[in-house]
């Protein structure tokens, strides 16, 4: 990449519409870069693991006004950490989760914006619902009052082609029209977190409110 970390973010940022959300993803990115893409006006950084991130977010506490967003496997042995790190998990994949994050928030006092994490397609590799499942699940969900239910977050298997992204995308927009006409107390979806580097401008055709962008601004990862 030829251009400067906050070139990347300005001309992204230009590109995006007003209903669009940038998470910078900042997994495996120093608390230098971290700093520099704040420096250019992001606010919103998302981190896949709780150790990592916490180190992170102690060193970077000087800088007001940051959202954490967890976007990772959340094991429930970490999930009272991430919820005195992170005011938003987009990726909360089962009710026994859900339930036990809304126990701790009630412990700990917090209301955490959550998005359920769902499968459209079947994927060995990832963790969440099946559409059946969320279906199934929802008044069960809708119990869990310490909890924000924000909208669903997806990411689609690896290796389709952009025709069936597109499909991936738009049967999450529409499920959660089908959730939201349950008419439940407590979830009112109106985020749609999904789209990266690779397929971001995709979802925000499908209505995407929310992209989370790691190696398109950052650079690749090191493994
Ligand atoms: C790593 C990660 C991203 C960012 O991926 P890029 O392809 O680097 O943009 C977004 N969402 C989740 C859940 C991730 O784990």
């Amino acid at each position: 990449m030829s251009s400067s970390l906050i070139e990347r973010i300005r001309s992204i940022q230009d590109s995006l519409p007003e209903s669009v959300k940038l998470i910078a993803v900042s997994k495996k990115v120093g608390p230098a870069a971290i700093r520099e893409a704040y420096a250019a006006g992001i606010r919103d950084f998302g981190e896949s693991r709780i150790q990592e991130a916490q180190s992170k977010i102690e060193q970077l506490q000087d800088l007001q006004g940051i959202t954490w967003h967890f976007i990772g496997h959340l094991q429930s042995n970490k999930a009272k950490k991430a919820l005195s790190y992170f005011q938003w998990l987009h990726s909360v994949d089962s009710l026994k989760l859900a339930q036990r994050l809304n126990l701790l928030a009630q412990e700990l006092g917090v209301v955490p914006k959550i998005c359920l994490q769902v499968k459209i397609l079947p994927d060995p590799d990832k963790s969440g619902w099946t559409i059946q499942q969320i279906l199934d699940d929802l008044t069960e969900l809708n119990l869990c009052k310490n909890l924000q239910i924000e909208g669903l977050m997806t990411i689609p298997p690896l290796g389709l082609d952009s025709s069936e992204v597109i499909y991936v995308f738009n049967r999450t927009r529409e499920l959660i029209a089908e959730i939201d006409e349950r008419n439940l107390s407590n979830i009112k979806m109106k985020q749609l977190s999904m789209g990266m580097s690779q397929d971001y401008q995709l979802a925000i055709q499908s209505g995407a409110t929310m992209i989370r962008l790691g190696t398109i601004l950052f650079g690749e990862r090191q493994l």
